[in-house]
C-alpha cells in the first residue's frame, strides 16, 4: 500500500458541470457529501504523511499537499470551509482548491469567498481552465476569480491548464461554448498541443471521436502511466474511497482506515479484479472478463484506461466486485 504523501479529498462528485472530461464522472445528479466526522477521521489520518511543496508548506504545487475538490467543492461553501478549517488545524501543508469558478458572479461574492478561505487558512487555489468545463461556465467568470485569486493568494495561483487560459485570451473567447463551436472557432487548433490530456472517466467515452482508436490487444503489455500504485497525487472521496491516482471507479480500501490499512498492507483478497491491477495483469483481466461475457469493442479504443474502464464497467454491470466503487461512477460516465 502505498503511503499517500499528496493528493486530493472528494468532498462530494456533485458538479454544476457534467464535462465530456470528467475523469471522475461528476455531475449535478449525483447527491452526497462527505460528513465531517469522516472529514475529520481522513484528514486525521492524512496530516503528518503529506508532504508539502518544494517551496514551502505555504507555497502549492500540482503534486504536493493536500487540495480539496470534487465534482465542484464550492457548491458546498460551509463544508469546504470546515475542511480547510480541520486541515489548518491538522497543519496540513500545501493545500489549495480545485474548482470550474461557477460561483465567481461577481467581484464582491468572489473576493468574499476566496477571502474568507485564505483567513481560514488555505493556501492557494487551482483554477480549471479548458474547452470541456467551458461548455458550462462562462469565461468571465473563470477571468474574474482568475483575477481576483492572484490578488488574494498571489503566487499560489495555479491555472490548470494555462495554454487553454492563454488561447481563449487569444481567441476572444467570451460566455461559454459548446465543444463543436470551439473547434470551429479554434480552427482545430490543437485540442492537446502541450498539454496534458488523460483519456480516462467520461473521456473515454465522449471524446472518442476526437481520438484514433486501437484494438485491445495493443494495449496489453503497455504499463498503466503514472504508476497505478504511488505515493503521490491519490484520491480519497466522500464515501472513504482510497482512489490509485486518477482511476476513479476503483477503491484500493477504506481510506477512514487508513492508519491500519498501512500497517497491515493492502488486501487482495476477495479483490480479483485489484488484484490484476496491481501484478498489471491486463491479458488476465481481459480474459477473466471474457469469460463472464465481456466483448470488446469493434471500433476499439482511445486508450489503456478507455479499455479497462471498459472492462469494468462491464463487470460492475454483471457482477459485484466490492473495489469497482462508487457504482454511480459507472451508472453517470455516459
Ligand atoms: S471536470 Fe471538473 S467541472 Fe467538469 S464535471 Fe468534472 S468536476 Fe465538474
Ligand atoms: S489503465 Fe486502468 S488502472 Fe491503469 S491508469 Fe488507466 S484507469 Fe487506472
Amino acid at each position: 500500500m502505498p503511503v499517500p504523501v499528496s493528493g486530493g479529498l472528494i468532498l462530494s462528485y456533485q458538479c454544476t458541470a457534467e464535462c465530456r472530461y470528467c475523469m471522475y464522472a461528476c455531475s449535478p445528479k449525483w447527491r452526497d457529501w462527505i460528513s465531517e466526522e469522516d472529514l475529520e477521521k481522513i484528514l486525521r489520518q492524512l496530516a503528518g504523511r503529506i508532504i508539502p511543496s518544494p517551496y514551502g508548506p505555504n507555497s502549492v504545487s500540482l503534486n504536493y499537499g493536500l487540495h480539496l475538490t470534487g465534482g465542484e467543492p464550492f457548491l458546498n461553501f460551509e463544508l469546504l470551509l470546515k475542511a480547510v478549517e480541520i486541515a489548518n488545524r491538522l497543519k496540513i501543508p500545501s493545500t489549495f482548491v480545485e474548482t470550474n469558478c461557477y460561483w465567481a458572479v461577481d467581484d464582491e461574492t468572489t473576493r468574499e469567498k476566496l477571502q474568507l478561505l485564505k483567513e481560514t487558512g488555505l493556501k492557494g487555489i487551482l483554477i480549471s481552465v479548458n474547452p470541456y468545463y467551458l461548455e458550462y461556465v462562462p469565461f468571465e467568470r473563470t477571468e474574474r476569480a482568475i483575477r481576483i485569486s492572484r490578488e488574494v493568494f498571489g503566487e499560489n495561483l495555479m491555472i490548470y491548464q494555462l495554454n487553454y487560459y492563454l488561447l481563449f485570451k487569444k481567441l476572444g473567447v467570451k460566455g461559454r461554448l459548446k465543444l463543436e463551436d470551439y473547434l470551429k472557432l479554434s480552427r482545430g487548433e490543437n485540442l492537446a498541443e502541450n498539454v496534458e490530456i488523460l483519456l480516462m472517466g467520461r473521456a473515454a467515452y465522449k471524446l472518442k471521436d476526437l481520438y484514433p482508436k486501437y484494438r485491445a490487444e495493443y494495449f496489453l503489455d503497455q504499463l498503466c502511466w503514472p504508476p497505478f500504485l504511488r505515493g503521490w497525487h491519490n484520491h480519497f472521496d466522500c464515501y472513504g474511497n482510497f482512489i490509485p491516482g486518477y482511476c476513479g471507479g476503483i477503491s484500493l480500501d477504506d481510506c477512514r482506515r487508513l492508519d491500519e490499512i498501512l500497517r497491515g498492507g493492502l488486501s487482495l483478497d476477495g479483490k480479483p479484479i485489484l488484484r490484476f491491477l496491481v501484478n498489471q495483469d491486463f491479458r488476465g483481466l481481459l480474459r477473466f472478463a471474457q469469460k463472464l461475457g465481456f466483448k470488446e469493442l469493434d471500433e476499439g479504443y482511445i486508450s489503456k484506461c478507455h479499455l479497462c474502464l471498459d472492462i469494468r464497467k462491464f463487470l460492475v454491470e454483471n457482477g459485484e466486485f466490492e473495489e469497482l466503487k462508487p457504482k454511480e461512477f459507472y451508472r453517470y460516465l455516459e
